[in-house]
């Protein structure tokens, strides 16, 4: 199998599960006692920290380990929104991930005003609109740095430049942008920031959120005064010391692999457009991520497409989501503008650091060939008479 899938999960990288199996058996101790196992386990936890918040560029005070992106998005909107008694005004667009689009959605019930900002059909939000949007009673903008089905990149640190001459924070959901660009708090201009380990060769089931210094931020989970009270209860350690793995191995590899990716990519999208000459290449006069491409071809069906190139032996995906018997357009690429043909039949390639030319070479072999059989299944009978 070829996997370019690596935007909905990555492979655990081999010197993550060697640097996690001890905290399984013999450092197996809980980090909040004070004995040696404890203190062992409570080691572990500490250089974990210090891997991340340097991967970040932040102190280690400001990373609170958490479940994954999805915990970590949950706590920036909740824990934010509660410091603000759910009263006021959030700005967040209409392309994020449900969970962020979901919390927004409950502090709305709650009574919170929220804005959802539109995107261009390039993908992006328009800062002038964004400018508009802005209320005396905006505490919070969420804008995403780095989509994860197309992997357009937000103009995050313009945002942030707006959001702090306002006075107001600003969270920004880096669960897909940390793998493939130079990611710190200081260069997205954030106060708030979400990770997931599982992006970038770290297990699944890990993140954080990486909070400005100055903001104090409530825990979502009651019971226990661990991540110092923003997220009680026993830290998952052999996930954490393996986040810790993955994120120095991504500080080290990080712009040799970026520059790999994008070489991989240039040459897949080159290729495929002269193949396929009717492929769409979504957002692709933005800024995209380097290991990302999005693509439809009006009138074929994008689950249909990736059921085939997975019977060939290719892991890719869907753009698209299936609601009620019926494919759909997805919510990102309908806030685009491509909400028919085009919208479904979508898939995403992504690559990562074990991809190699080769792979690439036979995908777009496969794929063209794949399309132009899909495309002759779907063509209209014609009847002579
Ligand atoms: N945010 C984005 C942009 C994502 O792509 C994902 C995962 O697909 C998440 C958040 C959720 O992260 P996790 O799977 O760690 O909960």
């Amino acid at each position: 199998m070829i996997y370019l899938d690596h935007n909905a999960t990555s492979p655990v990288r081999k010197e993550v599960v060697e640097q996690i199996i001890p905290y399984f058996c013999e450092f197996s101790g809980n980090p909040s006692s004070v004995h040696t196992p404890g203190r062992t386990a409570q080691k572990g936890l500490d250089e974990a920290r210090r891997k991340v918040a340097r991967l970040v560029d932040v102190h280690e005070s400001q990373v609170i380990f958490t479940s994954g992106g999805t915990e970590a998005n949950n706590l920036a909107l909740m824990g934010v929104a509660s410091r603000f008694n759910f009263n006021g005004h959030i700005i967040t667009s209409a392309i994020e991930h449900p969970s962020v689009l979901q919390v927004c959605e409950l502090l709305e019930s709650r009574g919170v005003k929220v804005t959802r900002l539109g995107v261009n059909d390039q993908g992006l939000v328009d800062l002038e609109s964004f400018k508009v949007a802005i209320t005396p009673e905006t505490f919070l903008v969420s804008i995403m740095h780095a989509n994860n089905e197309t992997g357009v990149v937000q103009p995050v640190a313009q945002i942030a430049n707006i959001c702090s001459e306002k006075d107001i924070l600003f969270h920004s959901d880096s669960v897909q942008s940390i793998a493939k660009l130079p990611v710190t708090l200081a260069k997205t201009g954030a106060d708030l920031i979400s990770l997931s380990a599982h992006k970038f060769g770290g297990p699944k089931g890990v993140g954080a959120l990486i909070v400005d210094n100055h903001l104090k931020l409530p825990g979502l989970l009651l019971g226990g005064s661990q991540e110092r009270g923003r997220r009680a209860g026993t830290e998952n350690i052999p996930s954490i010391v393996g986040f810790g793995v993955a994120a120095d191995l991504l500080l080290q590899e990080q712009k040799d692999y970026s520059e790999y990716m994008l070489g991989l990519r240039n040459q897949l999208e080159e290729k495929l457009s002269k193949l396929v000459p009717e492929l769409i290449i979504f957002g692709n006069s933005s800024e995209r991520l380097v290991n990302t491409t999005a693509v439809g071809i009006a009138g074929l069906d994008g689950e249909t497409l990736v059921m085939h190139m997975d019977m060939a032996g290719f892991a890719i995906s869907a753009g698209s989501a299936c609601g009620s018997g019926r494919t759909n357009a997805s919510h990102v690429l309908t806030a685009m503008g491509y909400d028919g043909a085009i919208g479904r039949s979508a898939v995403r390639i992504s690559l990562g650091w074990d991809t190699k030319a080769s792979d690439i070479d036979k995908f777009i072999n496969v794929f063209s060939r794949t399309v132009k059989k899909l495309q002759q299944m779907s063509a209209p009978l014609t009847m002579a008479v």
